[in-house]
Formats: C-alpha cells, sequence, structure tokens
C-alpha cells in the first residue's frame, strides 16, 4: 500500500472515531443533564454520589471534546495536505507513528526535543515560583 492509501485509511479511521466520540458525547451531555434535574429536587437524598458522578461526566464531556479538537485538527492538515508532516523538520511522520499516534503533529526526534524543551520551560516556571 502507498502512503497516500495509509493516509486515506487513517483518514476514515479518524471520521469514524469522531462519529464515535460524538455519539458518546451526547450519551453523556444527556445523563448530566438528566443528574441536574435530579440534584434540583430538593427532596433527593444521593447529593455526594450526584456530585461525584456530575464531576465524573463533566470530565468525561472536557475529554471527548479535547479528542473531537484534536480529530478536528488532524482532519483539517489533511485537507490541507500537511498531515503527516513534522511542523518543526518538515519531514514525513513515519506511518508506523502515526497509525499508533494520529494526533502526532511531529516526528519522533523532534517530539523527543519539544518534550524536553517543555519540560525544561516547566521547570524554569516552576523555580521562578518559589
Ligand atoms: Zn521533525
Amino acid at each position: 500500500m502507498s502512503r497516500t492509501d495509509d493516509l486515506l485509511k487513517i483518514r476514515s479511521l479518524l471520521q469514524e472515531r469522531r462519529r464515535t466520540t460524538e455519539t458518546a458525547q451526547s450519551g453523556a451531555r444527556r445523563e448530566l443533564a438528566a443528574l441536574k434535574d435530579q440534584e434540583r429536587d430538593p427532596e433527593y437524598e444521593e447529593q455526594a454520589q450526584a456530585e461525584l458522578a456530575d464531576y465524573t461526566l463533566s470530565t468525561l464531556i472536557e475529554a471527548q471534546r479535547r479528542e473531537i479538537m484534536l480529530i478536528d485538527a488532524a482532519l483539517s492538515r489533511m485537507d490541507n495536505d500537511v498531515f503527516g508532516e513534522c511542523v518543526d523538520c518538515g519531514n514525513e511522520i513515519s506511518l508506523d507513528r502515526l497509525e499508533a499516534m494520529p494526533f502526532a503533529i511531529r516526528c519522533e526526534e523532534d517530539a523527543a526535543l519539544h518534550e524536553q524543551e517543555t519540560r525544561e520551560a516547566a521547570r524554569h516556571v516552576g523555580s521562578l515560583s518559589l
């Protein structure tokens, strides 16, 4: 299979994942809305439990929102024909890497470098606040 075919395969996987995530997200939103209704009832006796469920659902919805955002960003990189290109060096990101991490925007070397820089910047910020 050519790289183009592989990229098309990743694209349809991403689209499918977007649909699944969206469906799951509407389910979670509905559940959260139902929970909020319940919580408004002054007779409702399981407030603590409801708050925990509320928190869990909100965290889930937030994670789903972020995932959809990442998928959309990857799809738009595909539309602009830059998907699979490292944003730092412009080289092709290996298919193995893209299949494992379709949201990757950097090649392995640059990702490692970037992570190191981010860590160092975080440490710098940390030392400033001391
Ligand atoms: Zn690179």
